[in-house]
C-alpha cells in the first residue's frame, strides 16, 4: 500500500472509470478514489447507452480503445439501430443494459487493470503548491535539468527530465499545481495530477415535493469539501439541476395489453472489437400513454412541485424535461408517450422514460394508477429531482485541464454535460491527457471534424455551457464525417499510437479496412452489363441500363445494397467470399461509394477551416489592447483565451468582424 500516486481519478462514475482505466494502461500509476466501489459507473438515471449523437459518442470511445462500447455489448439486454429510415449519418446505435451487470463489469474490469489501485472513501480536499516552488527555477528564468534522484517515482523523474509540464505551466501564467487529495477518512495521498468527476454529488440536494434530502443520487451521500476548496483559489461554480422517474415493478404491470417495442432482428453492436457479440435473448420495452385524467391528477401537485414554487434554482436540462414541464410547455397536448424498459434480467423493477418528476410522491403514485396498464401498479422508488455544483468549462483547456491549476483535469457531470456518453468521453481524454502531461507529451485534442468528442470537448471550453450539455446530431457541422460506422478508421490510428489500443486489435482494424478498400476498387473496375442485372432493377423500381456500368455507380442509386447485387451478381458473390468480406466491412463500403460526395464536400470544407486552426493566438496576448475589436469581444476573448483564430471564431460574441480583425494581426 502507498500513498503516492502518479494520477488520482476522483469518482467512478462514467467519466471517473474510463480516466482511471485509460490512465493505467497508459503506464500511470493510478488510484481511484470512489465513495462507493460496488457502485461503478452506475447508472443513475436510465438503464440504456448510445441513442442519436451519442451512439455516435460511444463508438468513438471504443474506437480509442476507452471500455464503454465493449461493457455495454456484454451487458445488453436489447439492441437498436435507430433512425435508419434516414440518412447514415443519423444512423445511432442504442442499447438497453442490465444496470447491475453493467456496473459489475465495470468493477471486474477495473480491478484486473494492472497499475490500477482502488480507494473507497470521499476526497474532501485537493492540495496544492505555488509553481514559485518549482526545485529546478533558476534565477534568469530557464529551466535546468537536475541530479536525477532514486528516491523519486519513475513518472517523477521523467517530469523532471523533460521540463515540459514545469515550462508549460509558467508560460501559462499558473501559480499552483496539484499535489495530492485528502480524504474523509484522513488519508492524505500525494499525486501529480488529478481528474476530478464527482458528477451529480458535489453538494448535491435531491427534491421530491415538499422533501428534501442531501445525497449525491437516491440511496448515496452527497460529496462536500471539494467546491468551497476550488472556489477559494479562484473556480466559478453554478447549480445545475436534473431529474429522474419513478421505478416501477414489473408484478404489477398488466404488460399483455402495452404494445411492446422489440430489438433489431439482427442486433448490431457498439465494439468494433472481435472480442464481443451482438446481444441474445433480447427483451422488450414497452410503450405507455398519459391521458388527460394524469394530466388533472399532476396539475393538483403543481404548488408542491420544488420546480414551480422557487425551491430549485438550478438550470435543468430543456431537451429532457419532467412530467411537469411537459404539462406547461404542452398545455394543450391531450398524451404523452413514455417508454417502460427493463432495468435487467434478475429483477422485476422497470423504468418509466418520459415521466421523469419532482412532484410530491403521492401524486405521482395517484397519476401513474391512471395510466392504462398501470391499474395495479407498486412503486419501488419514486422520481426525484437532483441539483449539484458544476464548474463551467471555460475554466478549461482542450485537454481538459483546468486553466488555473497545473494537473488538474476536470471531467464529465462537473463541467455541465449531462449524460453517461458525454462524460465517459470526457473520461477517457482526461485519462488519456492526464497521462500525457506527466509524460512531457502534447495532449490529445480530437478537431471537430474528427469526432463528437472533439465537438463535445470544443465546445465546452469555447462556448460554455448555460443548461446541462447534451449532445445532438446538430451540434456538429461534419455529420456525414462524423458517422458511427466509421469511428474506427477515424480513431483507432491514434487509440494505438497513443498506446490504448493493442496489436491484435489493431491488426483486426487493419484487415477490416483492407477489406473495404478492396471492395470499393473492385466495385469500381467491375463492370456489369445491361442483361445481367436488368431484372433485379426492375423489380426495385429502378431504372433498366441501357448499356454496361460500373458496379460502383450502380450502388450509388438508392435502395441497391451490396446484399441485394451479391444474389444476382456472382462476380461479386464470389469476390466477397474468397477475401471473407464480413457484413460491417460490406456496409462501410457501401456508405462510402453512396456518401461519396457529401464525405467529399465536408472533407474540403474542413480542410479550409483548418487554416483558420492552424492561426495560432500567443497565450499571454492582451485582446483589450486591440481597440478595433468590439468591448464585447475583448471581453470574451480575454476570458475564454482562444489557442488559434479557428476557436476564437467560434465563441458567442466573437463577430465574423471580429475574427478577420484577429486575422489581419495574428494571419493573412
Ligand atoms: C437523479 C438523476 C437523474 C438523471 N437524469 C439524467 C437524464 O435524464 N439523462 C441523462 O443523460 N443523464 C441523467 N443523469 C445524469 C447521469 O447520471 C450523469 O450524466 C452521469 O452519470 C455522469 O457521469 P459522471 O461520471 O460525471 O458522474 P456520476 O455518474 O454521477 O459519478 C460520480 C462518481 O463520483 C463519486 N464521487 C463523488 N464525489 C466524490 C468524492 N468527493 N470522492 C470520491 N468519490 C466521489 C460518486 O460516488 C460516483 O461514483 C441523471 C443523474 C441523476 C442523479
Amino acid at each position: 500500500m502507498t500513498l503516492d500516486y502518479d494520477i488520482i481519478v476522483i469518482g467512478g462514475g462514467h467519466a471517473g472509470c474510463e480516466a482511471a482505466a485509460a490512465a493505467a494502461r497508459l503506464g500511470s500509476r493510478t488510484l481511484l478514489l470512489t465513495m462507493d466501489m460496488t457502485k461503478m459507473a452506475s447508472m443513475s438515471c436510465n438503464p440504456a447507452v448510445g441513442g442519436v449523437a451519442k451512439g455516435q459518442i460511444v463508438r468513438e470511445i471504443d474506437a480509442l480503445g476507452g471500455e464503454m462500447g465493449r461493457i455495454t455489448d456484454r451487458t445488453a439486454v436489447q439492441f437498436r439501430m435507430l433512425n435508419m429510415s434516414k440518412g447514415a449519418a443519423m444512423w445511432s446505435p442504442r442499447a438497453q443494459c442490465d444496470k447491475t451487470r453493467f456496473s459489475e463489469e465495470w468493477r471486474h474490469t477495473l480491478e484486473n487493470i494492472p497499475n490500477l489501485y482502488i480507494w473507497q472513501d470521499a476526497a474532501t480536499e485537493l492540495l496544492f503548491e505555488e509553481t514559485g516552488q518549482i526545485p529546478h527555477e533558476t534565477k534568469n528564468g530557464e529551466a535546468e535539468t537536475p541530479a536525477p534522484d532514486d528516491n523519486k517515482s519513475i513518472s517523477e523523474k521523467e517530469i523532471i527530465d523533460k521540463n515540459s509540464c514545469w515550462d508549460e505551466m509558467q508560460r501559462a501564467g499558473k501559480h499552483l499545481r496539484i499535489r495530492g487529495v485528502r480524504s474523509r477518512m484522513g488519508v492524505e495521498f500525494s499525486c501529480r495530477a488529478v481528474v476530478l468527476t464527482a458528477g451529480t454529488f458535489l453538494d448535491g440536494m435531491m427534491h421530491c415535493g415538499a422533501a428534501h434530502a442531501e445525497g449525491g443520487r437516491a440511496g448515496d451521500a452527497a460529496s462536500h469539501g471539494i467546491t468551497s476548496c476550488l472556489q477559494q483559489i479562484g473556480f466559478e461554480t453554478g447549480r445545475m439541476k436534473t431529474g429522474t422517474p419513478a421505478r416501477l415493478d414489473a408484478r404489477t404491470i398488466h404488460f399483455e395489453i402495452l404494445e411492446p417495442q422489440y430489438g433489431d432482428e439482427k442486433p448490431s453492436k457498439f465494439s468494433f472489437s472481435p472480442e464481443t457479440e451482438p446481444v441474445k435473448d433480447q427483451m422488450p420495452c414497452y410503450l405507455v400513454y398519459t391521458t388527460p385524467e394524469v394530466h388533472a391528477i399532476l396539475r393538483t401537485g403543481f404548488d408542491r412541485s420544488p420546480l414551480f414554487n422557487g425551491t430549485i434554482h438550478g438550470i435543468g436540462p430543456r431537451y429532457c424535461p419532467s412530467i411537469e414541464d411537459k404539462l406547461r410547455t404542452f398545455a394543450d397536448k391531450e398524451q404523452h408517450q413514455l417508454f417502460l424498459e427493463p432495468e435487467g434480467r434478475s429483477t422485476n423493477e422497470y423504468y418509466l422514460n418520459g415521466f421523469s418528476s419532482s412532484l410530491p410522491w403521492e401524486v405521482q403514485w395517484e397519476a401513474l394508477h391512471k395510466i392504462r396498464g398501470f391499474e395495479d401498479l407498486h412503486i419501488y422508488r419514486p422520481g426525484y429531482a437532483i441539483e449539484y455544483d458544476y464548474f463551467p468549462p471555460t475554466q478549461l483547456e482542450h485537454s481538459l485541464e483546468t486553466k488555473l491549476v497545473s494537473g488538474l483535469f476536470f471531467a464529465g457531470q462537473v463541467n455541465g454535460t449531462t449524460g453517461y456518453e458525454e462524460a465517459a468521453a470526457q473520461g477517457l481524454m482526461a485519462g488519456i491527457n492526464a497521462h500525457r502531461k506527466l509524460k512531457g507529451e502534447e495532449p490529445i485534442v480530437l478537431k471537430r471534424d474528427e469526432a463528437y468528442i472533439g465537438v463535445l470537448i470544443d465546445d465546452l471550453v469555447t462556448k460554455g455551457v448555460d443548461e446541462p450539455y447534451r449532445m445532438f446530431t446538430s451540434r456538429a457541422e461534419y455529420r456525414i464525417r462524423l458517422r458511427q460506422d466509421n469511428a474506427d478508421m477515424r480513431l483507432t490510428p491514434l487509440g494505438h499510437k497513443i498506446g490504448l489500443i493493442s496489436e491484435e486489435r489493431y491488426a483486426h482494424f487493419e484487415q477490416k479496412k483492407s477489406n473495404v478498400e478492396s471492395l470499393v476498387a473492385f466495385a469500381r473496375e467491375t463492370s456489369v452489363k445491361a442483361a445481367e442485372i436488368s431484372d433485379y432493377l426492375k423489380s426495385i423500381g429502378s431504372e433498366p441500363l441501357t448499356q454496361g456500368r460500373k458496379l460502383y455507380d450502380i450502388l450509388m442509386r438508392n435502395n441497391v445494397t451490396f446484399e441485394s447485387l451479391e444474389k444476382v451478381l456472382p462476380k461479386l458473390h464470389r469476390f466477397i467470399e474468397s477475401h471473407r468480406i464480413d457484413a460491417e466491412a460490406i456496409e462501410e463500403a457501401e456508405i462510402q461509394i453512396k456518401y461519396k460526395g457529401y464525405i467529399e464536400r465536408e472533407k474540403f470544407i474542413a480542410e479550409k477551416l483548418h487554416r483558420l486552426e492552424n492561426i495560432r493566438i500567443p497565450l499571454d496576448f492582451d485582446f483589450f489592447s486591440m481597440n478595433s475589436l468590439t468591448i464585447e469581444a475583448r471581453q470574451k476573448l480575454n476570458r475564454i483565451r482562444p489557442k488559434t483564430i479557428g476557436q476564437a471564431s467560434r465563441i458567442p460574441g466573437v463577430s465574423p468582424a471580429d475574427v478577420n480583425v484577429l486575422l489581419i494581426k495574428f494571419g493573412r
